[in-house]
């Protein structure tokens, strides 16, 4: 039986779901462990990072991972804090990232951004925001490690402008940084929450009735009295106001100061963020748009992960709900494919270990067992067949000429090529003129190890990577394209599909065909 759409609403009213957007070491998976802990999901601190490494243990393939000490897969972990169920989706941390990072912010509602407050607007958070910015959603910065000497709040604030193109609303205000830390400003509930070291569970808070308040000089004493006076009526006269619209659309994003690894400032921000950030967002389809409380289950599959359980060739397909209710062994339409298919081992991953799941709702994420029937963006639904839009592909940035050791594996290597870029980490393209080349190309250089790892693990092949100068694809639409015209310092391809792509080697190769061709157009993704 199907659910009303009211029962569905509190549960979609309880959720939210968001993925963190940093660069490595600015302290995600420390911000990741606290938040957890105040969810009760986990016991102990250290226990995100102790997973990530026994899980290591559990899969050949990631014995890249270990070596290297990162994580290649990101995960979805769960946890209930006050009433509300929060889904955060994590992204590889390493620079050696993938394009499933990036198709997994398309599942994501909202996005934390987590800076060091050391160094500011890192690459990766940079590559990162322009995901989310396309997309619109609304973005919550985190202005991590303040117990160190930091940059000045205002240098931060501009560098957001600047990089990124946002305007930020501070929603507390640093005293001090470093030895001199003594807390923030609460310019929301004028207040002072003030910071004692160490991973304290409770923060002392102090209220005030403004920032100019006596007790605010007697804890911080004279000189950083005045330098907050100063900075704060510099905010509330020249800064922006708060605007929870403008927050939303992703044009203003609301900043809060803090220290991960002190637990200070956590969990102020994971009250400010339940209460501001949005619930599950409707998705556009075939069909129009689906609102969440739509009744009947639909979904797509934005992810898929090879191997988890190495005793098993499986793959999990990691889909999105958009609407209704999921039920364990219930059946669904499998809409790309035309057939009924029946969910039955369904798992949810809480702090990374995988459950059985038996009910889920909009926003939430369920990984899907997939004897291979799944590819990227395929949709699932319980009603009428409809699709959802298709997600956006990645422009990669290096490339590598692929061969086989042995000719007489031709078989399993294509078909492991194949298989692996119907994953969706790397594309294929072939070449254009001469030899008849394959030619791989990835967003992150851990994807070549991926492959060659995997295309001698899962298939018996040993293939030969052979790395190529170029940096930029583009996706060239023209009436007559002219091959000649990609010689120096590119190379014109073709995708899976038969499009032409071009491959350049630097900007420069980049900005001159493109003035030499002013008809054409060259587009960033596959048209
Ligand atoms: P990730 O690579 O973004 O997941 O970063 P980690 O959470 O592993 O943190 C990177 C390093 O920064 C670790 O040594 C953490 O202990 C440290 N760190 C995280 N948060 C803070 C903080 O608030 N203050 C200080 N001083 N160090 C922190």
């Amino acid at each position: 039986m199907n659910p009303t759409s009211t029962d569905i609403l509190t549960e979609v009213r309880k959720r939210r779901t968001f993925a963190i957007i940093s660069h490595p070491d600015a302290g995600k998976t420390t911000l990741t462990e606290k938040l957890l802990l105040f969810g009760g999901a986990i016991r102990l601190a250290g226990t995100v990072k102790g997973r990530k490494a026994s899980r290591h243990a559990t899969s050949d393939w990631m014995e890249i991972e270990k070596q290297r000490g990162i994580s290649v897969t990101s995960s979805v972990m769960q946890f209930d804090y006050e009433g509300h169920k929060v889904n955060i989706l994590d992204t590889p941390g390493h620079q050696d990232f993938s394009e499933d990072t990036y198709r997994t912010l398309t599942a994501a509602d909202s996005a934390v951004m987590l800076i060091d407050s050391a160094k500011g607007v890192e690459a990766q958070t940079k590559k990162l925001f322009q995901v989310c910015r396309k997309r619109g959603i609304p973005i919550f910065t985190f202005m991590n490690k303040m117990d160190r000497e930091g940059r000045d709040p205002f240098d931060l604030m501009e560098e957001i402008e600047q990089l990124l193109g946002i305007r930020s609303y501070p929603m507390n205000w640093p005293i001090g940084s470093g030895k001199q830390f003594c807390g923030v400003y609460d310019r929301v509930k004028k207040r002072l929450e003030l910071f004692k070291g160490g991973d304290h569970d409770e923060i002392e808070v102090r209220e005030v009735s403004g920032y100019d308040d006596p007790l605010v000089r007697e804890i911080a004493g004279d000189y950083l009295y005045e330098q907050l006076q100063e900075q704060l009526q510099l905010l509330d006269i020249a800064g922006d106001e708060f605007d929870l619209e403008r927050v939303a659309s992703g044009e203003l994003t609301p900043v809060f100061f803090g220290s991960a690894i002190n637990n200070f400032g956590v969990q102020t921000f994971l009250e400010n963020f339940l209460q501001l950030a949005p619930e599950p967002t409707p998705r556009n389809s075939t069909q129009g748009v689906i609102e969440p409380t739509y009744e009947k289950f639909t979904g797509y599959i934005f992810k898929i992960q090879a191997n988890m359980n190495p005793a098993h060739r499986d793959r999990i397909a990691f889909l999105r709900i958009c609407s209704g209710k999921f039920e364990r062994g219930m059946s669904v339409k499998h809409v790309r494919v035309g057939k009924d298919i029946k969910l039955s081992q369904p798992q949810q991953f809480l702090a990374q270990e995988r459950d059985i799941v038996e009910e889920a709702f909009p926003g939430d994420i369920i990984g899907l067992f997939d004897p291979g029937i799944f590819r990227i963006g395929d949709s699932l639904t319980q009603g009428p067949a409809l699709e959802f839009e298709e997600l956006p592909t990645f422009s990669p940035e290096m490339f590598s000429k692929v061969t086989i050791k042995n000719a007489l594996k031709q078989k399993q290597f294509l078909k492991g090529i194949d298989q692996l870029t119907e994953e969706g980490t790397i594309q294929v393209f072939r070449t254009t003129v001469g030899f008849d080349e394959m030619i791989l190309g990835v967003v992150g250089q851990l994807q070549f190890e991926v492959m060659e790892h995997r295309m001698r693990a899962e298939y018996g092949v040993e293939i030969l990577l052979q790395r190529l100068p170029y940096q930029f694809a583009r996706w060239v639409v023209d009436d007559k394209i002219d091959p000649s015209k990609f010689r120096i310092n590119s190379l014109l391809v073709k995708d899976k599909k038969d499009n032409y792509v071009a491959l350049f080697e630097n900007e420069y190769a980049m900005r001159s065909a493109i003035e030499k061709m002013p008809q054409a157009k060259f587009l960033e993704t596959a048209p």
